[in-house]
């Protein structure tokens, strides 16, 4: 039987607001455990919640960009549950009457777009966080960080549309790509910034009646939201074919394992007596407000590829790879800006910058190598003081060093040679050596050539100047 994937996700994004989201505590990451909060986000009873209208503010911007419907009176409500990292016995988040719903993503898909639904965005608190001491199933002790509490996430619920794991990954690209381009979530997943749950169900091709789904929970990364949606994939259609039934309910994705495991059944909603929260009025967003947001959104990931094609001249290949990270297209304007002419500093970072990043594991936010220095290596290429060859070299040392290139240039002695003299030397040197290869290239097979080019450079160490080179080899050749 052929079968085809159904997949929903789930993503909870936290927003770059300074402050929690119905208190006055930071939300800063790192803190010593329980020093970031106040009796609100403690749970204290008697205490009230304020919304932080940049929390809404936020999500809007988000809604609009994800082309939602803003609603202009949304509810807050309590979601009940017990666990010991949630003091309040219920999270404040959203449900009847969300801020933001019937929106749409378009994501890359076989080399055309598809068109994701978003079914809504709601805001919501995050809960704490629990600490074991010891591995979690012999865990004799554990603890409550309460720093969380309260931070705001916003939650971006998709339609059933995506078919595959690749389609579910390339999603959360696009759509942590463009929350990062908003600057309402800075998309650290390793962080939790940006956590994903994924739905998946599986039917008989053709079949246009969903099947039953598990939602998948636990994935901090691209790569876990793929290889967990392919185990559950593979497992759900096993349970299929050995005639059993798939089970709703809840699995958590074991990275180490490799495996989903089932958890818990699948709560129903009404199994959280969700209601209106009486302490705090609805959140009533005019239009005025809808259309500030709408005209200060800042250029987005689209946007910004068709520019980079249309003011620099870069192919749409280029315009891509660049855009695809908000910090790499900063990097690359920076770049043109101190003076490196578009295409050889698109070239550049695509080859050389995205290499080393790829190597080290590291965001190009945290790139050793500023883009002024990145043009300072430029200019020496460009006015002969180093050949293209060598700036790599060059580049390399900059990226463990942060050093500037002038200063490694110097260090090392790798100043391009353009002394005539000393590069007939080194030939005179070479056709010594290479007795036989110089009778092939005098009775025809003009081919060896390059072997002299090579031969020379490396005996100058990479240094000569390659025109020089060929120019001389010629003459002394013939
Ligand atoms: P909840 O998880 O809170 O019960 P919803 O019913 O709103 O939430 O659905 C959550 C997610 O599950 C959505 O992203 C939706 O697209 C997805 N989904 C719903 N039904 C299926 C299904 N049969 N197979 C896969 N995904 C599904
Ligand atoms: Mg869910
Ligand atoms: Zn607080």
């Amino acid at each position: 039987m052929d079968y085809e994937a159904v997949i929903g996700l789930e993503v909870h994004a936290q927003l770059l607001t300074k402050s929690k989201i119905f208190c006055g505590c930071s939300t800063e990451f790192g803190a010593p455990p329980n020093t970031h909060v106040c009796p609100v986000c403690l749970g204290m009873p008697g205490v009230l919640p304020v919304l932080n209208r940049q929390v809404a503010e936020f999500a809007i911007r988000a809604g609009l960009a994800l082309h939602c419907r803003i609603r202009e009176k949304s509810l807050f409500a309590r979601k009940n549950y017990f666990y010991p990292d949630l003091p309040k016995g219920y999270q404040i988040s959203m449900f009847e009457a969300p801020l933001c719903e019937h929106g749409w993503l378009e994501i890359p898909a076989d080399g055309k777009s598809k068109r994701v639904s978003i079914i809504r965005i709601h805001l919501e608190e995050d809960a704490g966080k629990l600490v074991h001491a010891g591995d979690f199933d012999s865990a004799v002790e554990s603890f409550v960080d309460l720093n969380r509490a309260g931070v705001p996430l916003m939650e971006i619920v998709s339609g059933p549309d995506l078919r595959s794991p690749e389609e579910a990954a390339e999603y959360m690209r696009t759509l942590r790509n463009i929350l990062v381009y908003l600057e309402v979530c800075d998309g650290n997943m390793e962080e939790g910034s940006l956590r994903c749950d994924a739905n998946v169900s599986i039917r008989p091709r053709g079949e246009e009646k969903f099947g039953t789904r598990a939602e998948l929970k636990n994935m901090n990364s691209f790569r876990h939201v793929e290889k967990a949606l392919a185990f559950e994939i593979e497992r759900q259609k096993r349970v299929l074919e050995s005639g059993g039934k798939v089970v709703q309910e809840t699995r958590l994705w074991n990275a180490e394992a490799g495996k989903t495991l089932g958890m818990r059944g699948k709560e129903e909603s009404h199994d959280y007596r969700y209601f209106p929260d009486p302490d705090l009025v609805p959140l009533v967003v005019d239009r005025e407000w809808v259309e500030r947001v709408r005209k200060n959104l800042p250029e987005l990931p689209e946007q910004k590829r068709a520019r980079f094609v249309s003011e620099y001249g870069l192919p749409e290949y280029d315009a891509g790879v660049l855009t695809a990270e908000k910090a790499l297209a900063d990097y690359f304007e920076a770049t043109v800006k101190a003076g490196v002419e578009p295409k050889p500093a698109s070239n550049w970072i695509m080859a050389e910058l995205l290499r080393e990043l790829k190597d080290d594991e590291k965001d190009v936010r945290d790139c050793p190598v500023r883009p002024e220095q990145l043009a300072a290596l430029f200019r020496l290429m460009k006015d002969g003081t180093i050949s293209g060859k060598i700036a790599k070299v060059v580049f390399s040392d900059m990226y463990k060093t942060g050093r500037d290139p002038a200063a490694i240039v110097e260090e090392k002695g790798l100043k391009q040679v353009t002394d005539t003299a000393a590069i007939e030397q080194a030939i005179d040197e070479v056709i010594a050596k290479n007795p036989t290869q110089l009778e092939q290239y005098r009775s025809g097979k003009t081919k060896v050539f390059g072997f002299f080019v090579g031969q020379v450079m490396k005996a100058t160490q990479g240094k000569a100047n390659p025109e020089l080179v060929n120019e001389l080899l010629k003459k002394k050749l013939g």
